[in-house]
């Protein structure tokens, strides 16, 4: 099957079909000799359920933050509560319903209840109901619960697609390769990949279709073709191709201590993007002299609350720590578009990637954004950091989101909480309104880093992450290159500095392009840093130059790709 390379290197293993299923109440009416019965049915689902959050509480006592124990508590309670019970007993005896259909009466009324309440933490709750009562009701059909994060072996992930919480809470040494339906080279599921350097083939539209799970596949995640039920011969080849891209990884670590220095002596910087603090050992490994992209974000999901400023606090010093004195660029929350969590209220919108999302949401709600940016102050006393603001497309945003930013600083000035008063500010360029008003932009900011994942979708007009139009999915069109020339160009102009932190500054075709088009800083998935690295310190930035010039010149993505191809010598 061909789909989207999504993030390289081969995998082979047994697949694991992740299908989540819809699951459909039964909702029947019972005879009174069938009350006993359906009570009993509901109590055993109880009792599953308790067993199970238990059991789960266990298994992950040591790696849950406070908060996360007391939701676990929270509802183990929950599936005990009285008022629950009494509920669906009620609706059992006196309505005559089924058990299932008790349940999700219940469970509904109870979940309005909460979500008409004026308490913030409370109407919070609402979600943690939902989900308690999903389980219940998966045990009353006698159904399991798709998840990742329980997984007996070690498996190929074959699923419709991923989101970013099915990948947070996946069990990533478990998992060997993705393969999903849906999906583009810079959705959520590559970008994670990529950072867990997993190979992943992404956008085969029907594999979970043809397979039912347990099948052998190899997954080719550098030219995007997965193959079922491969042959020996099939196997044997692949085998030793992964044995040979383990090989060259290894070589190519050499580089690991080495600057990004061309033959003339212009030196760039190689950064890593990352999204959990776990994230940060691989840049290491891999040699990041700094982080380009934090995607803060990922401590927002997977959870029933917002994290309070302590635990941000906790976790973005853990990173810094660890980072020991290299530079950290912290985005701030970009959720809205494809991310969305669970305990906050999104507006169900026609266009999500062009409505309430990243720093709009930051500035209509300035209650998270000082929350957030409180806790990236106080971590900026124990290592260097940045603070960026996502999807900017106006000056009047760069000074109210700055406008929060000081009243953090002088609540934190208050009450005596130290804190670096001079850290830089940028934006992500993302949009092209961004690009075509970079020079007015930069009077406002330190830096730029240039989101070409989203720049490509919102300059082409083409979803990043919709599989029938990915072949126009192009960050190399004319039209995204020449704003990013305006971006570079507009921050020099100023003495400023530009990086790019979308996954075309990891884009071997591309080093040389960017290089010579005048990018200070490359942010990538951390895998990708060595080859970039290797790819810059081959050429001269004269040459690079030339052909970045030429490359400007040119009028369509094919003619550039057939260009670049015909210099590119083979090392
Ligand atoms: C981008 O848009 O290029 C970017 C880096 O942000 P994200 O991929 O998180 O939207
Ligand atoms: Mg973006």
């Amino acid at each position: 099957m061909q789909g989207i390379a999504a993030s390289p290197g081969i995998a082979i293993g047994k697949v694991y079909l992740f299908k989540k299923e819809i699951l459909e109440i039964d909702f029947r009416p019972i005879e009174e000799n069938q009350i006993h019965r359906e009570i009993a049915r509901f109590e055993e689902a109880k009792h599953k359920t308790r067993e199970q959050l238990e059991a789960i509480q266990k298994k992950l006592a040591d790696n849950m933050s406070d908060e996360e124990v007391d939701i676990f508590s929270a509802h183990l309670l929950m599936v005990s509560d009285p008022t629950l019970s009494y509920s669906v007993e009620r609706y059992i005896m006196v309505n005559r319903l089924n058990a299932e259909a008790a349940l999700e009466k219940s469970i509904n009324e109870i979940w309005e209840m909460f979500q008409g309440l004026d308490d913030e933490y409370l109407k919070e709750r609402a979600t943690d109901i939902k989900d308690v009562g999903t389980s219940m009701l998966y045990n009353l059909a006698g159904k399991e619960m798709a998840s990742l994060s329980r997984l007996d072996s070690e498996v190929i992930v074959v699923s419709p697609d991923l989101t970013p919480s099915d990948t947070a809470r996946m069990d990533s040494d478990k998992v060997l390769g993705f393969v999903t339906d849906a999906g583009g080279r810079t959705s959520h599921t590559a970008i994670m990949a990529r950072s867990l350097e997993i190979p992943a083939v992404v956008g085969v539209r029907n594999a979970t279709y043809l397979l039912k799970g347990g099948e052998t596949a190899i997954v080719d995640g550098s030219s995007g073709i997965v193959y079922f039920n491969p042959t020996d011969e099939q196997l044997d080849y692949y085998y030793l191709l992964k044995e040979s891209y383990s090989h060259n990884k290894h070589m190519l670590q050499e580089l690991r201590n080495l600057p990004a220095i061309t033959t003339d002596g212009r030196r760039v910087e190689m950064v890593a993007n990352i999204g959990v603090p776990k994230d940060v050992k691989v840049a290491l490994k891999n040699g990041a002299e700094g982080i380009g992209l934090f995607r803060t974000e990922f401590l927002f999901m997977d959870r029933a609350t917002f994290p309070s400023e302590d635990e941000q606090f906790k976790a973005y010093k853990m990173v810094v720590e660890q980072m020991a004195g290299r530079p950290v660029i912290f985005r701030t929350l970009d959720v809205g578009g494809d991310k969305n969590l669970g305990y906050m209220d999104f507006p169900r919108e026609l266009n999500p990637f062009l409505g309430w999302r990243a720093i709009r949401i930051g500035l209509d709600r300035p209650d998270i954004l000082k929350t957030q940016l409180r806790a990236i102050l106080r971590t900026s006393h124990y290592g260097c950091l940045r603070i960026m603001y996502p999807m900017i497309i106006s000056v009047e945003e760069i000074r109210k989101a700055n406008w929060i930013l000081n009243e953090a600083k002088d609540e934190l000035r208050k009450n005596n909480i130290p804190f670096n008063n001079n850290i830089q500010v940028g934006i992500m360029v993302e949009t092209p309104a961004a690009a075509l008003i970079a020079d007015r932009l930069i009077e406002e900011v330190d830096f730029f880093s240039i989101g070409t994942n989203d720049l490509t979708q919102y300059t082409l007009a083409v979803d990043r992450g919709n599989e029938t139009i990915a072949h126009l999915y192009q960050p190399m069109h004319p039209a995204v290159l020449k704003l990013i020339k305006m971006v570079i160009d507009a921050s020099h102009k100023a003495g400023k500095w530009t990086g790019i932190c979308g996954e075309l500054a990891g884009e071997e075709t591309a080093a040389v392009v960017l290089l010579g088009m005048g990018l200070d800083e490359f942010s990538m998935s951390a895998g990708s840093i060595p080859i970039i690295k290797k790819q810059i310190r081959i050429v001269s930035y004269e040459d690079a130059k030339n052909i970045a010039d030429r490359v400007l010149s040119m009028s369509s993505s094919n003619e550039i790709a057939e260009y670049l191809d015909s210099i590119t010598k083979p090392f």
